[in-house]
């Protein structure tokens, strides 16, 4: 199970001193098998890196630039510097930054170009309420999938995380049955080798109780509660109780 936290832009150095606990409770229980990844804001990819050489957590980017080479792109980073700097992964395809501009065909060249650099891609996706509304949910998953894996074959890379945008920061969460719908048409997208698909949207310590039943979510993508160390821990605890 993947517990993949995502700081937005939230967090200073004095913030990681937080991570401690975190470091510890994944050092007790080594044994398990749950990934921890934190994609903090690029600031702080290098110390937290540092920080938690010798653990099993890794440290992941939230969007790079679509170019792996270097260029002429004011306040821009691509997936090479932030492999350098020491992630491994990228979140790529929030809505938060659709909602700014971002096309599936952006996201695709993002994605090719980090997989280029060796980081390893979670892709969100995720359909609006309004688009729910109108029952075009399925229509706007497989758009995005279609468009935003255009001519990548080898996808052992890509992890997918469903969000569905009404779910992100809001406290609602999707009715299990619908959830295990949504989930199941994008696993069959893919036939048989579907990639991992975490869920996201308000994963916090009480809705963990009724997500957790949901055997087809290989992991959670989480937002304002993976900034406070014990609720991130209580989530994961949660999970296995
Ligand atoms: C997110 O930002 O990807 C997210 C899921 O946020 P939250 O958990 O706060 O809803």
């Amino acid at each position: 199970m993947y517990f993949i936290a995502n700081w937005k832009m939230y967090g200073d150095l004095k913030t990681l001193n937080s991570l401690d606990k975190v470091i510890k409770f994944s050092k007790d229980n080594r044994k398990n098998k749950f990934k921890i990844v934190y994609c903090p804001p690029n600031t702080l990819i290098r110390p937290l890196s540092k920080r938690l050489i010798k653990t099993k957590i890794e440290v992941g980017a939230q969007n790079c630039h679509e170019s792996e080479n270097s260029g002429a792109h004011t306040g821009q980073v691509n997936s090479k510097m932030l492999r350098n700097v020491g992630a491994k992964y990228v979140i790529l395809g929030h809505s938060e930054n659709r909602q700014i501009g971002e096309t599936d065909s952006l996201i695709n060249s993002k994605i090719k170009s980090s997989i280029k650099s060796g980081l390893k891609i979670i892709f969100c996706i995720g359909e609006t309420l309004k688009e729910r509304r109108s029952k075009k949910t399925n229509q706007t998953l497989s758009l995005q999938i279609k468009k935003g894996l255009k001519s990548i074959k080898n996808k052992s890379n890509i992890i997918i995380a469903y969000e569905p945008v009404w779910s992100i920061g809001t406290g609602l969460i999707p009715k299990s049955e619908d959830l295990i719908k949504s989930i199941k048409f994008i696993k069959k997208k893919f036939g048989k080798k579907s990639p991992k698909i975490l869920y996201g949207g308000s994963v916090n310590n009480i809705s963990i109780s009724q997500l957790k039943k949901i055997s087809v979510i290989d992991g959670f993508l989480i937002g304002g509660a993976s900034q406070d160390s014990k609720k991130f821990i209580d989530i994961i605890k949660k999970t296995y109780i």
